[in-house]
């Protein structure tokens, strides 16, 4: 399938929907890759992968590559990390009910963050309980902003819920059993947007967790990052991924700014092929 798109194929292999804190949903969003004029791209919601198969699917007269994909939490030594997990084909059921078991801890973590921040009468959606849509902090932001708590999103998160406030309880599936169990039910995995100084702590013991990739085509990242992921990656094995992060909310023409092209993803589209 992949052998289909030309050399200079745009790819974004990292984006959100309304099944987690994304702004629109998957048709919707599919549709916008279309008219940014995407050739391939990965929907990776929280923890979630949905019922997405990697597959061609024609959109508006035009051939969208869709792989399937899910950004999934973990934590390390304390901070929070996010993996990305790419299909080659059908996703194994295994790792579908992973996912719905990680989704059901979010809306029971929700719940308790409510009780937390003392608001009542916000409670997870059914979809939640059943694992079909992950809510997150962001999720959380939208209610005290609704409740005239917050101001707005930023403020939502300065004032309430970063870690150091202690009102969201932490994911606690370690990041390393991320990797490990995306890689046994065949996920190809990539880390996405990782902070510079946890990356050169922790990329060692990730690789040899079975990290195969980093998010290192990304917007916005200046030469020392790049510079630092580049030679992790050749010396480690470890190849690129890259993708824009684009949720919709603010700025939701931007989809398609940043993309990357089939010849910088060589090595991954090589792995996926082999998984
Ligand atoms: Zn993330
Ligand atoms: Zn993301």
């Amino acid at each position: 399938m992949i052998d289909k798109l030309k050399p200079g194929a745009r790819f974004d292999l990292h984006l959100h929907t309304t099944r987690s804190d994304g702004a629109f949903p998957l048709d919707e969003v599919l549709e916008r890759c279309v008219a940014a004029r995407l050739d391939a791209v990965a929907i990776t919601d929280h923890d979630l992968v949905g019922d997405l198969d990697t597959e061609m699917r024609r959109i508006d007269g035009k051939e969208l590559m869709l792989i399937a994909g899910a950004e999934v939490t973990g934590q390390h030594e304390g901070q929070e990390f996010h993996l990305l997990v790419y299909f080659p084909g059908p996703v194994q059921q295994g790792f579908r009910d992973f996912c719905t078991s990680q989704i059901k801890g979010r809306a029971a973590r929700y719940e308790t963050a409510l009780s937390n921040l003392g608001m009542v009468g916000e409670g997870p959606d059914d979809a939640a309980w059943r694992g079909e849509r992950a809510v997150t902090r962001f999720h959380l932001a939208q209610a005290l902003v609704r409740d005239g708590r917050a101001d707005n999103i930023g403020d939502a998160f300065s004032r309430y819920l970063r870690a150091e406030h202690g009102k969201v309880p932490q994911l606690d599936l370690p990041f390393v059993d991320a990797i490990r169990i995306a890689r046994g039910f065949g996920g190809v995995t990539s880390w996405a947007h990782p902070p510079l100084d946890a990356f050169t702590r922790y990329i060692e013991t990730f690789a040899a967790a079975g990290l195969q990739g980093v998010e290192a085509l990304r917007p916005g990242l200046n030469r020392t990052a790049r510079r630092t992921y580049k030679k992790a990656c050749q010396r480690l094995g470890l190849f690129a991924t890259g993708g824009s992060d684009w949720h919709g909310w603010a700025r939701p023409q931007d989809l398609g700014l940043h993309s990357v092209r089939k010849h910088e993803l060589k090595d991954f589209l090589e792995a996926l092929a082999a998984a």
